[in-house]
């Protein structure tokens, strides 16, 4: 038996690999879950066709740390920051997620994912700090199989209590019953509390039980003041960092730290939006440029910024422009290179993959890899004509431009609309279970 077979025609193909190249106008080849062939003028007489004519065809956009289960407390801290007396750590962390049910982060995460596919991101990497109880982890795995992403489950540890027995035996069963197979849309990491929130000991405890269970490990590092401390050196100089390891923010780490991550073949997560907004230190993407690292993009928390990758893009692509002017304003010469448009639009899929562990199937469009791609539109108002498909990704479109959104060649959004999904029920349900988390932790909503 043949698999399906798709051929996406005339579209402007971005396959964002060297080695393949990019053009104006050329076809894609899906063959089952594979991109089987890129270039122009394809033809296979017993494909279904999808015309791309005023679009462009690139990797879907990869968002290496998302606390998902955050959907439906969506913009609910916007002036609200990392550390404080009223703070994301005392308000989100300690007061709303305790009140979670199952169900609340099963919603909160399918709010998260459908607004994900939305926005053109395919591979999102869910740092999932929401596991009360064993059924947590069911309720958001279900989400994550519900939605037909491609998607890191990254088990995190619930922040508002020490860590018990009982997390230990919930991971290792979670590991065992989901994810014994790593051939399939969803992957396993585990999300430590990291050095900087908890001791030195504990932290070891669980990574050496993610490299156990051969999980990569994602954590936050160079967080605000607690960033400061060299915690991650600690680290370092004990041998424990590895090539299985994505650090977030990094944003108050040393330069001694950042060089460890380097030389140790670890990846980065940047979350610049959120870092800026929320007083995590000033985004470190210029150090890392400096040490040759190249960060992959995140959205972090939708309860106080937006949740698209083309914002993080424009947000991290500035902040190093404004950066470097700012020095060449006051006088100083032999300044590093601006970041442009690729470089930044690589991040946002590349970096990505890399971080998430995936960069052996998607990323790029490459024949043999994952059939993960988007169409853009170009025949709207806000991008017409297109002069520089690369640049008009990065600076001119938004998520209005997304018309479809492919997974394993399996398609989620066709025509600028969602497949698969009762968004009636699922905005019922969204307010019913913010509702309940609302009641039962006591929160008032923001005054307007
Ligand atoms: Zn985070």
């Amino acid at each position: 038996m043949t698999s399906k077979r798709i051929l996406i025609k005339n579209g402007c193909v971005l396959t964002l690999d060297k080695s393949v190249g990019n053009f104006h106008q050329a076809d894609l080849l899906i063959e089952g879950t594979k991109i089987s062939a890129v270039g122009p003028n394809l033809s296979a007489s017993d494909a279904g066709v999808i015309d791309a004519a005023d679009m462009i065809v690139m990797p879907g956009f990869i968002d290496t740390h998302r606390h998902v289960w955050e959907g439906i407390l969506r913009n609910i801290g916007t002036d609200v920051p990392l550390e404080g007396e009223v703070s994301y750590l005392s308000m989100i962390l300690n007061t709303l997620a305790p009140a979670y049910r199952p169900e609340d982060a099963h919603i909160g995460n399918l709010i998260g994912l459908y607004s994900a596919i939305d926005a053109g991101i395919t591979t999102l990497l869910d740092w999932s700090n929401i596991q009360a109880t064993r059924e947590h982890g069911d309720a958001v795995i279900n989400a994550l199989q519900e939605s037909g992403m491609r998607a890191v489950f990254a088990y995190g540890y619930p922040w508002w209590k020490n860590p018990d027995e009982h997390q230990e035996a919930w991971i290792r069963d979670i590991a065992k019953q989901c994810f014994s197979t790593k051939d399939q849309l969803l992957t396993f990491a585990l999300a430590v509390q990291g050095p900087e929130f908890t001791s030195f000991e504990e932290t070891k405890a669980q990574w050496e039980l993610a490299r156990e269970l051969d999980a990569r490990i994602t954590v936050h590092v160079g967080v605000g003041s607690a960033g400061k401390q060299g915690k991650l050196g600690q680290m370092g100089k004990a041998g424990l960092l590895k090539n299985d390891t994505t650090y977030i923010h990094c944003t108050t780490l040393s330069d001694d730290e950042i060089q460890m991550i380097v030389d140790t073949g670890g990846t980065v997560s940047l979350s610049s939006m959120a870092e800026m907004i929320m007083g995590y230190g000033m985004p470190s993407i210029q150090r890392l440029l400096n040490h040759g690292l190249r960060p992959s993009l995140s959205v972090d928390a939708e309860t106080n910024v937006p949740n698209d990758m083309f914002t993080q893009m424009r947000s991290v692509n500035s902040l190093q422009h404004a950066m470097i002017f700012d020095r060449k304003l006051a006088g100083k010469r032999n300044l590093p290179p601006f970041m442009n448009s690729r470089d930044v639009i690589e991040c946002a899929t590349i970096e990505g993959a890399r971080a998430n562990g995936l960069l052996h199937k998607t990323g790029t469009l490459t024949p043999g890899k994952e059939a993960d791609f988007i169409m853009l539109r170009t025949d709207s108002p806000n991008i017409l004509p297109v002069n520089d498909p690369i640049g008009a990704v990065v600076w001119g479109m938004d998520t209005s431009n997304v018309d479809s959104v492919f997974v394993a060649g399996k398609a989620l959004k066709r025509n600028g609309k969602l497949l698969n999904v009762d968004l009636d029920n699922l905005r019922r349900m969204a307010y019913k279970s913010r509702d309940y988390v609302m009641t039962k932790s006591g929160f008032r909503l923001p005054e307007i």
